[in-house]
C-alpha cells in the first residue's frame, strides 16, 4: 500500500457526524488559502490568504451568491500549524446538511477528500509528531475512561518517547562498548560499559511490558464474568455495583437463564460485567444451554467473580465451580454476610471477600480488589503501554538484548543493532514501512 501524496491539498470534515453546536472542516496544504479564498468571504479586512497566523476571521461562507452559513475560519501559516502545512479550520454551524456543503465547496475549490489520518499522517512525515505521538492522538480520541485518557495524554506529551529514548541510549552504549572491544580484542568488553547498560534497558523494558495487560484493559475494557450457582445473589451483587436495577433480581433459582451485560466502572476501569446464568448441574435442558455458555463467558473473561452464598451449606456445585476457577484471575465473594453465617470465612479455602448486597458492606474492598486483580503491577508505574504495536516491539527488542547478553562479541553486536531498530521503530525515527504506517493511519477517522 502506498501512502498518499503530501504535496496537494486536503479537505474533510473534522468534527463527529451527527449535529452540534459547531462543525470544523480542516484544509491542509501548499492552496489551502487558494481554497479558503474562494469558499470564505471575511466580514472585515482582506481575504484569508492575506491575513495572518493565528487570526480568528468571522464572515460568510458563501456559494453562487447565497449564504451557505455564517463562519470563523483560524488561520494557521506552515511549518506552525498541526500539519506544518498552510492550514485553515473554518468552523460553521454543525449541521451534516451545512457540512457536507461546505466540504463540496472546499472541493471544488480544489482540495481533494482526505483519507484516514490523514493530517495526522502529513504531522508525522513532516516531523511535527513522532510515531508515538501520532498513535496517541488517535487514542486520545478513542479514550473512554480516565485511565485510557491518562495514557494518551503521556504518549501526546513525549513522556514515553523520552522513556523509550533512554533505553535506546542504553543500548547504544552497549554496542559502541562491543564495537569499541573489536578494535582491542584482547582487553575484552568491560562490565560496566556492556553489563550494566544492557541490565539498565532490560529493566525499563521488562517494567513497561509489566504494564501491557493493563494498557489493553484501560484501552479495550475489560470483561468481568459474575458466576456462581443460582440465587447466591449474583445479580443482586451486580446491581448493587450498578447502583441501579439493571438485572432481573428473582426468588426462583435458575431465572436469569440467559446473561445480562452492564457497562460499570471499577475504580477507573470501564467494565463490561456479565451476570451469567447460574452455574450448576441441571437436567433441565435451557439451563444446561446456559450453564455452558456460562462458563465459556467465564473462560473468556479477564476477570471472574464467583459468588458463594455464605448463609447456606456449601454445595458439591459450589465446590466444583471452585475447583474449575482460573486462580489468577478469580475473586471470590462470600455473599449475604447480613444473615447468620453457615460456614466460617475461611471456608472456601482461600481468601474471599464478605459482601453484603443488599447493605453494601465489603462492596468497597471488592472494588479494589477487582481494580488489583485487573491491573496488577502497573498501579504502582507511572507509564503504561497501551498500543499492541509497541508491546510487539519492546517484546522484540527484550529478545535481541537477552540474546546479546549472552552471545559471543559479533553475534552480541547484530542483535543490539536489531534491538535498536525495534526501538526506533516504535517512535518511528528509525525504518518503518509505508505498509505499516499505512495500516497504523487507516485505522484512524477521516477530518483527524
Ligand atoms: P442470582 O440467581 O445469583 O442472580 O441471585 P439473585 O440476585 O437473584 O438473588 C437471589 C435472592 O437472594 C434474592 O431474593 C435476593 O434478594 C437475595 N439476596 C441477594 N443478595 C443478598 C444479600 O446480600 N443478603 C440477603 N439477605 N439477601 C440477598
Amino acid at each position: 500500500m502506498a501512502l498518499p501524496p503530501t504535496d496537494d491539498t486536503i479537505a474533510a470534515i473534522a468534527t463527529a457526524p451527527g449535529t452540534g453546536a459547531i462543525g470544523v472542516i480542516r484544509v491542509s496544504g501548499s492552496d489551502a488559502f487558494a481554497v479558503a479564498d474562494r469558499v470564505f468571504e471575511p466580514e472585515q479586512g482582506g481575504p484569508p490568504s492575506t491575513r495572518s497566523a493565528g487570526r480568528v476571521l468571522f464572515g460568510r461562507i458563501v456559494s453562487d451568491g447565497q449564504v451557505v452559513d455564517e463562519a470563523l475560519l483560524l488561520v494557521f501559516r506552515a511549518p506552525r500549524s498541526y500539519t506544518g502545512q498552510d492550514l485553515v479550520e473554518i468552523q460553521t454551524h454543525g449541521g451534516p446538511a451545512v457540512l457536507r456543503e461546505v466540504l463540496d465547496l472546499c472541493l471544488a475549490a480544489g482540495a481533494r477528500p482526505a483519507g484516514p489520518g490523514e493530517y495526522t499522517l502529513r504531522a508525522f512525515l513532516g516531523g511535527r509528531l513522532d510515531l508515538v505521538q501520532a498513535e496517541s492522538v488517535l487514542a486520545m480520541v478513542e479514550a473512554q475512561s480516565e485511565g485510557a485518557r491518562r495514557n494518551a495524554a503521556l504518549g501526546l506529551t513525549r513522556a514515553l518517547s523520552h522513556r523509550l529514548d533512554k533505553v535506546q541510549t542504553d543500548v547504544t552504549h552497549a554496542y559502541a562498548a562491543i564495537q569499541a572491544a573489536f578494535d582491542y580484542p584482547d582487553e575484552g568488553v568491560p562490565e560496566a560499559q556492556l553489563e550494566v547498560p544492557l541490565a539498565h534497558a532490560l529493566g525499563a523494558i521488562d517494567a513497561l511490558l509489566a504494564t501491557a495487560r493493563a494498557g489493553r484493559l484501560s484501552r479495550q475494557g475489560a470483561r468481568l464474568a459474575l458466576v456462581g450457582r443460582p440465587n447466591v445473589g449474583k445479580s443482586s451483587l451486580l446491581n448493587a455495583l450498578l447502583g441501579f436495577e439493571r438485572s432481573i433480581v428473582s426468588e426462583v433459582p435458575g431465572t436469569t437463564r440467559d446473561y445480562l451485560e452492564a457497562p460499570l466502572d471499577l475504580g477507573g476501569v470501564r467494565v463490561t460485567a456479565i451476570d451469567t446464568a447460574g452455574i450448576r448441574s441441571t437436567a433441565d435442558a435451557t439451563e444446561a444451554v446456559g450453564v455452558e455458555r456460562a462458563r465459556d463467558i467465564a473462560a473468556g473473561a479477564d476477570l471472574v467473580i464467583a459468588v458463594f452464598d455464605s448463609s447456606l451449606a456449601l454445595h458439591a456445585d459450589d465446590q466444583a465451580l471452585l475447583a474449575s476457577l482460573p486462580h489468577e484471575r478469580a475473586i471470590l465473594v462470600r455473599n449475604k454476610v447480613d444473615l447468620p453465617a453457615a460456614w466460617s470465612a475461611d471456608g472456601l479455602g482461600r481468601s474471599s471477600v464478605g459482601v453484603s448486597a443488599i447493605t453494601g458492606v465489603g462492596l468497597a474492598e471488592l472494588t479494589e480488589s477487582a481494580r488489583v486483580a485487573l491491573l496488577g503491577e502497573a498501579l504502582g508505574a507511572e507509564l503504561w503501554v497501551t498500543n499492541e504495536r509497541h508491546v510487539e516491539a519492546l517484546q522484540v527488542a527484550r529478545r535481541h538484548l537477552m540474546r546479546a547478553r549472552n552471545a559471543p562479541a559479533d553475534a552480541a553486536s547484530l542483535d543490539l543493532q536489531d534491538a535498536l531498530q525495534a526501538l526506533a521503530a516504535i517512535t518511528g525515527r528509525g525504518e518503518v514501512s509505508e505498509e505499516t504506517l499505512s495500516v497504523i493511519f487507516s485505522t484512524f477517522c477521516v477530518g483527524k
